[in-house]
C-alpha cells in the first residue's frame, strides 16, 4: 500500500501535481490512517465483498478498499483527479474508475459490467457535503441491490437521519432511511482529520439494508413523496402540509387523517414509518380516484 491519507504523503500528491482542490466539489480529503481503516473495519469489507466508492479524491479511502474488497467501482466528477487516481491504484488490478456525477451514473448497470458475480454490493464513501442528502435518496430509492451503506457526512445530518419520533432532529430524511435500513453512527470524526479543515465535525453511519422494508407501502414512490411533503414546512399542521404537497383539499386532508385515527393538528414529527406507510395507501387510493 502507499498510505496516501497522511498529511505529508497528502500534500506531496497534490503539489506533485499542481492539483488546486475544489471547494465546490466538496473536496475535504481524510489525513488519517487511523479513521480510514476504522471506516473499512466498520463497513466490514472482505474480499467476499465489491465495493462502490462515490468520490475517491486523491484515493485515500480508495486504497483501503482495495487492499480489502474483491473488485471497487469508484465514481469521480473532477477530470483533474482522473491521472492521478490512475496512476497512484496502478498495482491494483480490481480497480474501475469512473469519471462521472454519480447522480448521473447508471449504477446498476455499471455493476453488472464491472462485477459480474454474486457477491454483495456495499458502498463505502466519504460523501462531498453538498450532496449527500440527494445521493443517498437516490441510491435507496433507484439501486435496491447495495446491502449496507458505510458513509461519512457532516455530523448533525448524520444526528438528523438516526433521530426518532418526537425528536426535534426527526425529518424526512430519518423517515426513508429508517423505513428502508437499521441504522447505527458507527465513528464521530473530528474536523482535524481533514484537509483543508471544515467547519464541522463528521459521523460514519452504517445502514443495514432491511431484506423486507418494516412496513410496505402500495406504492413506493407515493410514501416517499408523502414524507418529503409532510415535512415540508415544519410550522405547517400535518394537514396543511399534505394540502400543500398533494393539492387534495383541506378538510379531505383531516378526514383522511382523522380515519386513520391521526390528529390531523399534530406536527409531522409525530408520526412513525407505520403511520406514512398507511397514510400514504389512503393518498394513493385517493390520487389514483383523480386519475
Ligand atoms: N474519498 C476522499 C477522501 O476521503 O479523502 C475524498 C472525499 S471528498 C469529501 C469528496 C469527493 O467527492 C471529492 O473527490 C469530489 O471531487 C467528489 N465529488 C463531488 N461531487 C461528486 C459527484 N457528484 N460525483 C462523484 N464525485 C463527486
Amino acid at each position: 500500500m502507499k498510505r496516501i491519507g497522511t498529511i505529508n504523503k497528502t500534500k506531496e500528491i497534490i503539489n506533485a501535481n499542481s492539483f488546486m482542490m475544489k471547494k465546490g466539489y466538496g473536496q475535504n480529503f481524510l489525513i488519517d490512517q487511523n479513521v480510514l481503516e476504522s471506516i473499512v473495519d466498520k463497513a466490514q469489507i472482505t474480499k467476499d465483498v465489491n465495493v462502490i466508492e462515490i468520490g475517491p479524491g486523491i484515493g485515500s479511502l480508495t486504497e483501503h478498499l482495495l487492499e480489502r474488497a474483491n473488485k471497487v467501482i469508484s465514481y469521480e466528477i473532477d477530470n483533474k483527479l482522473i491521472p492521478i487516481l490512475t496512476d497512484l491504484m496502478s498495482d491494483y488490478d480490481n480497480f474501475t474508475l469512473i469519471n462521472k456525477d454519480v447522480l448521473k451514473a447508471n449504477i446498476k448497470e455499471d455493476i453488472k459490467t464491472y462485477f459480474n458475480d454474486d457477491r454483495p454490493v456495499y458502498l463505502v464513501a466519504n460523501l462531498p457535503y453538498y450532496i449527500t442528502t440527494p445521493i443517498i435518496m437516490e441510491m435507496l430509492e433507484n439501486n435496491p441491490n447495495i446491502k449496507r451503506y458505510a458513509v461519512m457526512m457532516q455530523l448533525e445530518l448524520a444526528d438528523r437521519i438516526c433521530a426518532t419520533k418526537g425528536g426535534k432532529d426527526y425529518n424526512s430524511l430519518s423517515v426513508a432511511i429508517q423505513y428502508r435500513a437499521n441504522v447505527y453512527k458507527a465513528l464521530t470524526v473530528s474536523r482535524n482529520v481533514f484537509m483543508p479543515k471544515p467547519n464541522v465535525d463528521s459521523a460514519v453511519l452504517v445502514f443495514d439494508i432491511l431484506d423486507e422494508p418494516l412496513y410496505t407501502p402500495k406504492n413506493e414512490k407515493v410514501f416517499f413523496k408523502t414524507v418529503r411533503a409532510s415535512f415540508a414546512n415544519r410550522r405547517k399542521t400535518l394537514a396543511n402540509n399534505l394540502n400543500s404537497g398533494f393539492g387534495i383539499p383541506k378538510d379531505e386532508c383531516s378526514q383522511i387523517l382523522n380515519e386513520l385515527g391521526i390528529n390531523p393538528q399534530i406536527r409531522s414529527e409525530e408520526l412513525g414509518v407505520q403511520d406514512f406507510v398507511l397514510l400514504s395507501d389512503v393518498i394513493s387510493n385517493r390520487i389514483k380516484g383523480d386519475n
